[in-house]
Protein backbone atom coordinates (compact mmCIF):
# COMPACT_ATOMS: atom_id res chain seq x y z
CA UNK A 1 0.00 0.00 0.00
CA UNK A 2 1.08 3.26 -0.69
CA UNK A 3 3.01 4.78 1.90
CA UNK A 4 1.55 8.04 4.37
CA UNK A 5 -1.40 8.63 6.11
CA UNK A 6 -5.34 8.72 5.75
CA UNK A 7 -8.32 11.30 6.28
CA UNK A 8 -11.10 9.43 7.34
CA UNK A 9 -14.05 11.92 6.47
CA UNK A 10 -18.09 12.05 6.81
CA UNK A 11 -21.41 13.72 7.86
CA UNK A 12 -21.96 12.43 11.52
CA UNK A 13 -23.38 8.84 11.07
CA UNK A 14 -21.18 8.06 8.04
CA UNK A 15 -19.75 5.14 9.65
CA UNK A 16 -16.15 6.84 9.24
CA UNK A 17 -15.43 5.78 12.89
CA UNK A 18 -16.68 1.99 12.12
CA UNK A 19 -14.23 2.10 8.80
CA UNK A 20 -11.27 3.34 10.34
CA UNK A 21 -11.41 0.94 13.39
CA UNK A 22 -11.53 -2.07 10.70
CA UNK A 23 -8.37 -0.71 8.73
CA UNK A 24 -7.30 -0.24 12.57
CA UNK A 25 -7.93 -4.43 12.95
CA UNK A 26 -6.96 -5.24 8.70
CA UNK A 27 -4.53 -3.10 7.54
CA UNK A 28 -2.72 -1.95 10.83
CA UNK A 29 -3.01 1.67 10.89
CA UNK A 30 -3.25 3.71 14.43
CA UNK A 31 -7.01 5.33 14.38
CA UNK A 32 -6.71 8.86 15.57
CA UNK A 33 -10.18 9.98 16.66
CA UNK A 34 -10.65 13.02 18.03
CA UNK A 35 -14.52 12.18 19.22
CA UNK A 36 -13.42 9.37 21.01
CA UNK A 37 -9.94 11.47 22.47
CA UNK A 38 -12.64 14.18 23.92
CA UNK A 39 -14.49 11.17 25.43
CA UNK A 40 -11.95 8.96 26.98
CA UNK A 41 -10.61 12.55 28.39
CA UNK A 42 -13.99 12.82 29.74
CA UNK A 43 -14.41 9.53 31.21
CA UNK A 44 -11.32 10.06 32.82
CA UNK A 45 -12.80 13.25 34.04
CA UNK A 46 -9.86 15.35 33.07
CA UNK A 47 -10.56 19.33 32.56
CA UNK A 48 -10.05 18.85 29.00
CA UNK A 49 -12.70 16.30 28.72
CA UNK A 50 -15.49 18.65 30.95
CA UNK A 51 -14.37 21.28 28.79
CA UNK A 52 -15.28 19.49 25.64
CA UNK A 53 -18.51 18.09 27.01
CA UNK A 54 -19.83 21.74 27.06
CA UNK A 55 -19.49 21.61 23.52
CA UNK A 56 -20.21 17.87 22.39
CA UNK A 57 -23.39 18.03 24.35
CA UNK A 58 -24.94 21.14 22.52
CA UNK A 59 -23.65 19.37 18.92
CA UNK A 60 -21.03 21.89 18.18
CA UNK A 61 -17.53 21.26 17.42
CA UNK A 62 -14.63 21.98 20.35
CA UNK A 63 -13.07 24.86 19.54
CA UNK A 64 -9.86 25.08 17.12
CA UNK A 65 -6.83 25.35 19.04
CA UNK A 66 -7.96 22.83 21.90
CA UNK A 67 -8.68 20.03 19.32
CA UNK A 68 -5.09 20.86 17.75
CA UNK A 69 -3.77 20.65 20.62
CA UNK A 70 -4.95 17.55 21.38
CA UNK A 71 -4.12 15.88 18.36
CA UNK A 72 -0.92 17.61 18.69
CA UNK A 73 0.11 15.24 21.61
CA UNK A 74 -1.69 12.55 20.82
CA UNK A 75 0.94 12.33 17.61
CA UNK A 76 3.85 12.56 19.78
CA UNK A 77 2.80 8.82 20.87
CA UNK A 78 3.02 7.56 17.68
CA UNK A 79 5.67 6.21 15.63
CA UNK A 80 6.85 7.85 12.48
CA UNK A 81 6.34 4.38 10.26
CA UNK A 82 2.77 3.66 12.05
CA UNK A 83 0.55 4.80 9.54
CA UNK A 84 -2.61 6.84 10.90
CA UNK A 85 -6.32 7.13 10.25
CA UNK A 86 -7.47 10.53 11.19
CA UNK A 87 -11.36 10.01 12.39
CA UNK A 88 -12.97 13.11 12.50
CA UNK A 89 -10.21 15.32 11.91
CA UNK A 90 -9.58 18.07 10.56
CA UNK A 91 -13.24 18.92 10.65
CA UNK A 92 -12.66 22.83 10.35
CA UNK A 93 -10.70 24.71 7.74
CA UNK A 94 -8.42 25.95 10.33
CA UNK A 95 -7.93 22.43 11.61
CA UNK A 96 -6.94 20.99 7.94
CA UNK A 97 -4.24 23.44 7.79
CA UNK A 98 -2.90 22.78 11.51
CA UNK A 99 -2.71 19.08 10.47
CA UNK A 100 -0.68 19.84 7.47
CA UNK A 101 1.91 21.82 9.47
CA UNK A 102 1.62 19.17 12.34
CA UNK A 103 2.19 16.32 9.28
CA UNK A 104 5.40 18.49 8.15
CA UNK A 105 6.94 18.75 11.65
CA UNK A 106 6.82 15.14 12.36
CA UNK A 107 7.82 14.03 8.55
CA UNK A 108 4.53 12.71 7.75
CA UNK A 109 2.11 12.94 4.77
CA UNK A 110 -1.04 12.38 3.81
CA UNK A 111 -1.97 9.44 1.04
CA UNK A 112 -5.43 10.17 0.80
CA UNK A 113 -8.62 11.87 2.21
CA UNK A 114 -11.51 9.38 1.94
CA UNK A 115 -14.48 10.94 2.02
CA UNK A 116 -18.22 8.54 3.03
CA UNK A 117 -21.12 9.91 1.17
CA UNK A 118 -24.01 9.22 2.76
CA UNK A 119 -27.82 10.92 1.67
CA UNK A 120 -28.93 13.08 4.79
CA UNK A 121 -32.28 11.19 5.52
CA UNK A 122 -30.51 8.08 5.55
CA UNK A 123 -28.33 9.99 8.07
CA UNK A 124 -30.91 11.16 10.21
CA UNK A 125 -32.55 7.23 10.55
CA UNK A 126 -29.36 5.89 11.59
CA UNK A 127 -28.48 8.56 14.28
CA UNK A 128 -31.78 8.66 15.57
CA UNK A 129 -31.02 4.78 16.53
CA UNK A 130 -27.80 4.51 17.37
CA UNK A 131 -26.26 1.93 20.28
CA UNK A 132 -22.66 1.67 21.08
CA UNK A 133 -21.05 -1.45 22.47
CA UNK A 134 -19.94 -0.28 25.79
CA UNK A 135 -16.70 -2.57 26.01
CA UNK A 136 -15.17 -1.74 22.40
CA UNK A 137 -17.15 1.41 21.56
CA UNK A 138 -18.40 -0.15 18.29
CA UNK A 139 -21.01 1.86 17.03
CA UNK A 140 -24.54 0.14 15.46
CA UNK A 141 -27.27 1.40 14.14
CA UNK A 142 -30.49 -0.28 15.47
CA UNK A 143 -32.61 0.92 12.12
CA UNK A 144 -29.86 -0.34 9.56
CA UNK A 145 -27.13 -2.11 11.39
CA UNK A 146 -28.32 -3.74 14.31
CA UNK A 147 -26.24 -6.90 16.37
CA UNK A 148 -26.38 -9.91 14.82
CA UNK A 149 -28.07 -11.21 18.39
CA UNK A 150 -29.95 -8.14 19.88
CA UNK A 151 -27.92 -6.51 22.66
CA UNK A 152 -25.05 -8.40 22.47
CA UNK A 153 -21.75 -7.22 20.19
CA UNK A 154 -20.59 -8.61 17.17
CA UNK A 155 -16.48 -8.48 17.83
CA UNK A 156 -16.13 -8.71 21.40
CA UNK A 157 -19.74 -9.82 22.64
CA UNK A 158 -19.57 -7.03 25.43
CA UNK A 159 -23.20 -5.35 26.09
CA UNK A 160 -24.61 -2.95 23.42
CA UNK A 161 -27.17 -0.59 24.57
CA UNK A 162 -29.41 2.51 22.86
CA UNK A 163 -28.03 6.39 23.87
CA UNK A 164 -24.55 5.30 25.34
CA UNK A 165 -23.65 9.41 23.47
CA UNK A 166 -25.65 11.90 25.22
CA UNK A 167 -25.06 13.58 21.92
CA UNK A 168 -27.54 11.82 20.29
CA UNK A 169 -31.13 13.44 20.81
CA UNK A 170 -33.34 14.77 17.44
CA UNK A 171 -32.27 18.28 18.17
CA UNK A 172 -28.55 18.05 18.48
CA UNK A 173 -27.98 15.50 15.85
CA UNK A 174 -29.83 18.49 13.52
CA UNK A 175 -27.46 20.00 15.00
CA UNK A 176 -24.57 18.44 14.03
CA UNK A 177 -25.09 18.05 10.69
CA UNK A 178 -25.89 21.93 10.49
CA UNK A 179 -22.37 22.47 12.20
CA UNK A 180 -21.05 20.09 9.83
CA UNK A 181 -22.46 21.69 6.17
CA UNK A 182 -21.12 25.01 7.35
CA UNK A 183 -17.40 24.18 9.22
CA UNK A 184 -16.67 20.77 7.29
CA UNK A 185 -17.96 21.35 3.58
CA UNK A 186 -15.39 24.06 3.29
CA UNK A 187 -12.29 21.26 4.22
CA UNK A 188 -13.70 18.95 2.09
CA UNK A 189 -13.18 21.40 -1.19
CA UNK A 190 -10.03 22.05 0.63
CA UNK A 191 -8.78 19.01 -0.23
CA UNK A 192 -10.51 18.43 -3.35
CA UNK A 193 -8.73 21.47 -4.64
CA UNK A 194 -5.45 19.95 -4.15
CA UNK A 195 -6.52 16.75 -5.78
CA UNK A 196 -6.35 14.50 -2.62
CA UNK A 197 -9.87 13.45 -2.09
CA UNK A 198 -11.58 10.46 -3.06
CA UNK A 199 -15.80 9.53 -2.65
CA UNK A 200 -16.68 6.81 -1.37
CA UNK A 201 -20.33 5.35 -1.61
CA UNK A 202 -21.03 4.95 2.65
CA UNK A 203 -24.51 2.83 1.62
CA UNK A 204 -24.62 -0.37 1.83
CA UNK A 205 -22.90 -3.10 4.63
CA UNK A 206 -19.41 -2.54 6.56
CA UNK A 207 -18.16 -5.14 4.68
CA UNK A 208 -19.01 -3.60 1.28
CA UNK A 209 -17.52 -0.23 2.10
CA UNK A 210 -15.01 -1.41 3.65
CA UNK A 211 -14.19 -3.06 0.25
CA UNK A 212 -15.02 -0.04 -1.17
CA UNK A 213 -12.18 1.55 0.49
CA UNK A 214 -9.94 -1.37 0.37
CA UNK A 215 -9.74 -1.14 -3.17
CA UNK A 216 -9.45 2.51 -3.33
CA UNK A 217 -6.55 2.29 -1.25
CA UNK A 218 -4.69 -0.41 -3.24
CA UNK A 219 -5.55 1.03 -6.98
CA UNK A 220 -3.79 4.17 -5.23
CA UNK A 221 -0.96 2.28 -4.91
CA UNK A 222 -0.82 0.42 -8.22
CA UNK A 223 -1.12 3.81 -9.78
CA UNK A 224 1.74 4.78 -7.28
CA UNK A 225 4.01 1.83 -8.43
CA UNK A 226 3.61 2.37 -11.84
CA UNK A 227 5.09 5.93 -11.65
P1 LIG B 1 -19.68 12.13 14.88
O1 LIG B 1 -18.73 12.03 13.75
O2 LIG B 1 -20.76 11.12 14.79
O3 LIG B 1 -20.18 13.52 15.12
P2 LIG B 1 -17.50 12.04 16.80
O4 LIG B 1 -17.29 11.05 17.87
O5 LIG B 1 -16.49 12.11 15.72
O6 LIG B 1 -18.94 11.72 16.23
O7 LIG B 1 -17.60 13.50 17.45
C1 LIG B 1 -18.44 13.77 18.53
C2 LIG B 1 -18.33 15.25 18.94
O8 LIG B 1 -16.99 15.53 19.38
C3 LIG B 1 -18.59 16.25 17.83
O9 LIG B 1 -19.95 16.51 17.66
C4 LIG B 1 -17.82 17.47 18.37
O10 LIG B 1 -18.53 18.14 19.38
C5 LIG B 1 -16.59 16.85 19.00
N1 LIG B 1 -15.47 16.75 18.03
C6 LIG B 1 -14.94 15.60 17.53
N2 LIG B 1 -13.93 15.88 16.67
C7 LIG B 1 -13.83 17.23 16.63
C8 LIG B 1 -13.00 18.13 15.91
N3 LIG B 1 -12.05 17.71 15.04
N4 LIG B 1 -13.17 19.46 16.11
C9 LIG B 1 -14.10 19.91 16.95
N5 LIG B 1 -14.92 19.12 17.65
C10 LIG B 1 -14.81 17.79 17.49
ZN1 LIG C 1 -17.77 -4.81 21.49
Amino acid sequence: MAEGDLVLMGPPGSGKGTQSRRMVDELGFVQLATGDLFRAHLSQGTELGKLAQTYMSKGQYVPDDITVKMVRERLADIPRKTRIAFDGFPRTVAQAQALDRLLKECGRSLAAVLLLDVPRDELLKRLGTRATCSRCQTVYSLAVRPPKVPGVCDHCGGPVSATARSDESPEVVKKRLEVYETETRPVIEYYEKRGVLQRVSGVGTMDEIGARLTMLLDRRKAARAAK
